[in-house]
């Protein structure tokens, strides 16, 4: 029989009534004659309130602790939607990621997946039960809890898809589909009914929360069919899938925004080989990931270096960077929370020249000053001031008429 995932995210389960759609939507796919593990996200602002708890107690919490408090909100959504489903008169059984056996790295509150033990859920599938597992959380070797990072039930949803060979992995969230940009920044985003694996993944990363980046790399690297489409009503959405060949004659086929990093800068750098690889060095050694990085043109034996990191690593890279600063004889370390990276992601990017122009003379009508670019075979990016970002995202749906393309 074949297996159908559907994911429910936090908007999607917040109230009794939601939960019990929800629940009749699983109900109907099963009726339809699928086995159905459905993964569910934390009620509403559940996380987000957790997190706020921790912070009143404590003002560095312990990661370990914060992952035993944070996983709680998907514990409380599978149980009640498990009672929803036999409220319906249809066999459920919940169950943790400790459970199902999600295991994952040590690495808290960003953990990965090594493996899913997918045994269980497999038995209770064959016994006719509808399997309810909580997204977002993993379990380490020591059997410690851990969670995958904000946002991660998608990759739950992909990687149990994975692991059991399902047909179709369904996110079922609080949006139509994936659109040209987001539609609370962006009013005239259009809906798409398909993308390649490999657009979602780079607008994923590039801020498009619709999905988990992660998630969509799963669903490349194992083939998952992904579907994207609203809780509320019914309509197919967005297929997220393997590239065909008439998608490249679409040059840009979204729009993202990202407001989660912060800019680094070290001035009156000495410009001699081997200083870059110091600095960053440094950087990396305390678990620092590195996005976007510009050193100036040299002068009187001098250089700038600017790099990204996210907003969370802030304090540690500055302090990092004012330690470097007096071992390689620079003159000052600066930083900038206030910025935004605005992309634009299409994979006809490989076959058409002139994007970047467009984007950069989009940008300069609006006299919205660009501080660094980064481009990919199917992307580019460019850091912005904060307060420009959103003007930005619009004016680049308009200059690449994204509200008009029909998606290929
Ligand atoms: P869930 O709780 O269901 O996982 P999320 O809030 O994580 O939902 O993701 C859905 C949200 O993603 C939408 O409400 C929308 O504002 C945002 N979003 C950002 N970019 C896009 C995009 N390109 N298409 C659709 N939604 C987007
Ligand atoms: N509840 C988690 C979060 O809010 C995971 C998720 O919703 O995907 O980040
Ligand atoms: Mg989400």
């Amino acid at each position: 029989m074949s297996t159908i995932v559907q994911k429910f995210g936090g908007t999607s389960v917040a109230t009794a009534e939601r939960v019990k759609a929800a629940a009749r939507r699983i109900a109907a796919t099963k009726n339809a004659g699928h086995d159905v593990v459905a993964v569910v996200s934390a009620r509403g602002n559940t996380t987000d309130e957790l997190y706020e708890l921790a912070y009143e107690i404590s003002p560095c919490p312990s990661e370990r602790e914060l992952d035993v408090l944070l996983a709680s909100g998907e514990q409380i959504s599978i149980a009640l939607m498990a009672m929803a489903l036999h409220a319906l008169g249809l066999p459920a059984i919940s169950f943790t990621a400790a459970q199902v056996g999600i295991v994952t790295d040590t690495s808290h509150t960003k953990a990965k997946i090594l493996r899913i033990d997918a045994s269980r859920m497999k038995r209770e599938l064959e016994q006719g039960n509808i399997v309810i597992v909580a997204g977002f959380q993993g379990v380490t070797e020591d059997m410690d809890i851990t969670t995958l990072g904000r946002g991660a039930s998608d990759t739950t949803a992909l990687a149990i898809a994975a692991a059991l060979g399902a047909e179709m992995c369904e996110i079922n969230t609080d949006v139509r589909g994936v659109f040209t940009a987001d539609p609370r920044i962006v009013a005239n985003a259009r809906l798409l009914d398909r993308i390649s694996y490999d657009e979602m993944l780079e607008l994923a990363s590039l801020g498009a929360g619709v999905l988990h980046s992660r998630a969509v790399e799963l669903a490349k690297k194992f083939n998952v069919p992904l579907r994207v489409r609203s809780s509320f009503e019914e309509a197919p959405g967005t297929l997220v899938c393997e590239e065909v060949e008439e998608m490249e004659h679409i040059v840009v086929r979204g729009a993202a925004m990202d407001t989660t990093e912060a800019k680094l800068t070290l001035r009156g750098v000495p410009d001699k080989p081997g200083v870059a690889a110091q600095i960053l060095g440094t950087i990396a050694r305390k678990n620092i990931s590195v996005d976007m990085i510009v050193q100036n043109i040299g002068r009187e034996g001098k250089t700038d270096l600017s790099f990204t990191v996210k907003k969370s690593d802030l304090d540690t890279a500055l302090k990092e960077l004012n330690r470097i600063k007096e071992e390689v004889g620079a003159e000052a370390a600066e930083s900038d929370p206030r910025i935004a990276k605005i992309s634009v992601v299409g994979v006809g990017m490989r076959s058409h020249a002139g994007v970047a122009e467009k984007m950069f003379a989009a940008l300069a009508r609006e006299n919205i000053n660009i501080q660094m670019i980064s481009t990919s075979e199917i992307k580019i990016s460019c850091v912005v001031g904060e307060e420009n970002a959103p003007r930005a995202l619009e004016a680049l749906h308009e200059t690449f008429e994204l509200d008009k393309q029909e998606s290929g």
